[in-house]
């Protein structure tokens, strides 16, 4: 088995602003299996925030011995093996198990939904994310979500109700709101949320502080619609703490150090009665269709990344009413 890499940088359509900060690229380790005459395709996003970045990447990747990786693959053992090099690094973890995940969907001549046991005609609508922008901004960045059936929103600032009213004039469709940890008081966060509720938004993400567990816990409590802990919920072991804290959680390859231990959080979420939002960071079609692989397995999805960007090296994936279509090509099914 052959393992190469290739840095890249990933540009936004716009400036992507939440509540913390704005960027208007993401770096990319762009990760490659080969075995047999076969290739696995990973990728690594690295959101400045998670503290990976192409120099983090490069000296993970010059750590992985390939020799641990058989086919057919010991997804737990292989995880295990990439915690062992070093801690955190999730993103490049999830690159290395993207690629295994593609690569095993290719020796087995099988599709990796199939193979993660993913019901098709379960696919949940993707959401299409719109940062927080200048209001003419932002309403163009609303009109162009033509062919989302879901909006969900950044909020956190002062301008929150202002853009939701924005999007209200140009669409009816359901909204998500995502306030990335930026809202402060719990009794008017609980208005706030009446209030969105009336506006046809759905569910909240992260409203706050993700140390604030007991005004989080509060919030769930008394919400009529469902919060989702995203910056709160990493890995496998985090899935437990959401517990009473939030209705749900958001799972992203990127956090949970690929789709393995992914589908490890849905299922132990499901089985603690949490709703699950499969999400993503600004990822090529590469992560995004692993994602996608599991989609089906979770209540709502916000996989939007490769529609943000305008230099995917890939082909787009399938999408039609607001979903992906993943096809029956083995692996992951990206088009280079
Ligand atoms: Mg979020």
């Amino acid at each position: 088995m052959k393992l190469t890499w290739q840095p890249f940088e990933l540009e936004l359509k716009h400036p992507f602003t939440i509540a913390k900060f704005s960027r208007t690229s993401t770096p990319l380790m762009l990760v490659n299996l080969a075995h047999e005459g076969y290739v696995g395709y990973g990728e690594a996003s690295m959101v400045p925030y998670m503290g990976e970045s192409h120099e983090t990447a490069a000296a993970f990747l010059t750590m992985v011995d390939v020799n641990q990786f058989k086919f057919p693959f010991d997804f737990a053992a292989i995880i295990s093996y990439l915690d062992s090099i070093a801690p955190g690094n999730p993103a490049i973890k999830a690159a290395i198990d993207i690629a295994l995940h593609d690569l095993e969907g290719k020796l087995l001549n099988k599709p990796c939904w199939q193979l993660s046991g993913s019901n098709l005609a379960l696919m949940p609508l993707t959401s299409y994310t719109i940062g927080m922008d200048a209001p003419e901004i932002f309403r163009k960045k609303v009109q162009e979500a033509v062919g989302f059936k879901v909006i969900k929103v950044k909020l956190g600032r002062d301008s929150d109700k202002e853009l939701i009213n924005i999007i209200r004039s140009v669409t009816n469709v359901p909204v998500y709101v995502d306030a990335n940890q930026g809202w402060t008081d719990p009794r008017k966060s609980l208005d706030m949320i009446y209030w969105l509720q009336e506006q046809g938004v759905v569910l909240i993400e992260q409203p706050m502080l993700k140390t604030d567990i007991d005004n989080n816990a509060w919030l769930t409590q008394h919400s009529p619609i469902p919060i989702i802990g995203d910056e709160s919920i990493q890995r496998l072991p985090d899935v437990e703490k959401a517990k009473g804290v939030y209705h749900g959680i958001n799972v992203k390859l990127m956090k949970s150090a690929g789709m393995y231990e992914a589908h490890q959080m849905i299922l132990k979420a499901r089985e603690l009665g949490l709703k699950i939002l499969m999400g993503c960071m600004s990822e090529t079609s590469c992560a995004s269709l692993a994602a996608a692989a599991l989609a089906p397995l979770c209540d709502w999805a916000d996989i939007d990344g490769p529609f943000l960007t305008t230099n995917n090296p890939y082909k787009m994936p399938a999408f039609a009413n607001g979903k992906y279509m993943l096809s029956n090509e083995p692996g992951l099914g990206l088009m280079l």
